[in-house]
């Protein structure tokens, strides 16, 4: 199956990400991911990224869409995957498109995960990541085992100006996605409100009734 998941900063697309690809049982593609983890080696495509995202804007699209064309044509992904975090605007949609209709493939399903802004500014002021291991926390949804612990951060991005920033950049560059994907007839949208547990189960649910 190839998916993609859609909604705001803090929706929960990357929890959600993580345990829907285990149980279909293909990788999990966060573009977020992979720009921080360049950010923190230092390298050129994180140094090209890491301003945009510091200020909570989008990386322009030919930095991002040569990025996951590249991800794409390895070999884990020939079957499926589950993209988080892309595309994030129209023109990243139809290079999308493009990138598979040249592999001989087209995407499956648009995953639009839905939450009020009120509960993703809660989601994003308490997101805690590990270190260590990577692992996402919240301080009052999943809260970690030691709050003040030195291997929890809070990301550059997750400050209140900058969620606010991103909000915006959602509203006015992301959100004519779901307009793109429901001309294709390939929309699902679920209530992302209620436990993490719920919600995959609603998405399962919805992924399996478009089969
Ligand atoms: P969140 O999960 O909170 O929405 P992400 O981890 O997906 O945030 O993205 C963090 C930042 O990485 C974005 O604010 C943006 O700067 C950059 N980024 C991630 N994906 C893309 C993309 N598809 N296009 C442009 N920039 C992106
Ligand atoms: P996104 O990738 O869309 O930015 P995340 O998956 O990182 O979102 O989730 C944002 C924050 O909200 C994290 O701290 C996460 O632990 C928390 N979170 C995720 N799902 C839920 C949920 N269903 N209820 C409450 N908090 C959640």
């Amino acid at each position: 199956m190839r998916l993609v998941l859609v909604g705001p900063p803090g929706a929960g697309k990357g929890t959600q990400a993580e345990i829907i690809a285990e149980r279909l049982g293909i990788p999990k593609i966060s573009t977020g991911d992979i720009f921080r983890a360049n950010v923190s080696g230092g390298t050129p495509l994180g140094l090209k990224a890491k301003e945009y995202m510091d200020a909570g804007n989008l990386v322009p699209d030919e930095v991002t869409n040569e990025m996951v064309a590249d991800r794409l044509a390895e070999d884990d992904a020939k079957a499926g995957f589950l993209l988080d975090g892309y595309p994030r605007n129209t023109e990243q949609a139809k290079v999308l498109d493009r990138v598979l209709e040249a592999a001989g493939a087209t995407l499956d399903l648009a995953l639009e995960l839905v939450a009020s802004d009120d509960e993703v500014v809660r989601r994003l002021s308490g997101r805690r990541v590990s270190k260590s291991t990577g692992k996402v926390y919240h301080l009052e949804f999943d809260p970690p085992a030691d709050p003040d612990s030195d291997d929890l951060y809070q990301r550059t991005d997750d400050q209140p100006e900058t969620i606010k920033n991103r909000l915006k950049v959602y509203a006015e560059q992301t959100a004519p996605l779901v307009g793109y994907y429901e001309a294709q007839g390939k929309l699902v949208r679920i209530d992302a409100i209620g436990e993490v547990s719920e919600i995959t189960e609603r998405a399962l649910n919805a992924i399996g009734a478009a089969e």
